[in-house]
């Protein structure tokens, strides 16, 4: 049988046609990659577990009325997805100070923020990724003043869901990105949210213990980022077997 066709390769993600019109196989591979893929590794089982954390999510949201992407998941590393238009802004809500916000305006990591604040950065990696304000997402015509205001209330909804279900097993969400994209019923447009919901674009940390369970355990050498995710996978119960490094075929006596 012919491959399915591939509509794009990402950094940690392949983008497959799909079985239906208006439908796509999103494909969750190994590699991570940080500081706009200046430092880039193969972990073998990350996507395995980012697969189901997503659909964890994804599927959670769904199921409380906030749009999502998320069909169904097909296998250990894949998921049908609806197609969408992204709209090309990474859109950032923050809990916690951490990470760029840190840095950029001198508040130290942990600083609890007086109220979520949400933040645009425009997808170009040549660029890095440049935070923009509504006004330029306006000018440049990447989302209109409803698209925003729409937008904000579906990542502050996504934050109050990712918020509980993380609190609910000891686990702070810190911050997260996510990417929304449109789909069109003619002429009618709404927002959903697509990309991935993973510790690949979260930063959670343990309540007690105020340990990395994210993407930062690679970023800054913190040690076995598949312990890190599997920690999070085994709290929320998703993933109830040791299936995480399934990637080869392995003998079971
Ligand atoms: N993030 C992401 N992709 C990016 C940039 C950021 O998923 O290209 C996530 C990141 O994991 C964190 C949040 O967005 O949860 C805020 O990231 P920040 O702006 O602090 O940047 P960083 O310190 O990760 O470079």
């Amino acid at each position: 049988m012919a491959r399915r066709k591939k509509i794009y390769e990402g950094k940690a993600k392949i983008l497959y046609e799909g079985p239906e019109p208006g439908t796509l196989v999103q494909y969750f591979k190994d590699d991570a990659t940080a500081f706009n893929a200046e430092k880039h590794d193969v972990i073998e089982g990350k996507g395995v577990l980012n697969n189901r954390l997503s659909e964890f999510f994804m599927s959670g949201l769904n199921a409380i009325g906030v749009p999502t992407h998320f069909i169904k998941r097909l296998n250990m590393r894949e998921q049908l997805i609806r197609q969408v238009e992204i709209i090309p802004l990474e859109v950032v809500v923050r809990n916690t100070a951490a990470g760029s916000m840190s840095k950029r305006l001198g508040i130290e990591e942990g600083t609890p923020l007086p109220r979520p604040i949400v933040e645009f950065y425009f997808k170009d990696d040549a660029l890095g990724d440049p935070m923009v304000t509504e006004e330029h997402i306006i000018a440049f015509g990447w989302a209109s003043q409803q698209d925003l205001d729409d937008m904000v209330a579906l990542s502050l909804r996504v934050n109050d869901f990712l918020s509980g279900v993380m609190m609910a097993v000891g686990i702070k969400l810190v911050d997260f990105k996510i990417e929304i994209g449109r789909i069109w019923d003619g002429d009618f447009m709404r927002l959903v949210v697509a990309d991935e919901i993973s510790p690949d674009s979260c930063r959670l940390w343990d309540v007690k213990t105020g340990q990395h369970l994210d993407k930062d355990v690679f970023r800054r050498d913190l040690g076995s980022l598949t312990d890190a995710y599997s920690e999070v996978a085994r709290r929320l119960g998703v993933l109830p077997s040791n299936v995480t490094h399934a990637s080869k075929p392995t003998l079971i006596n």
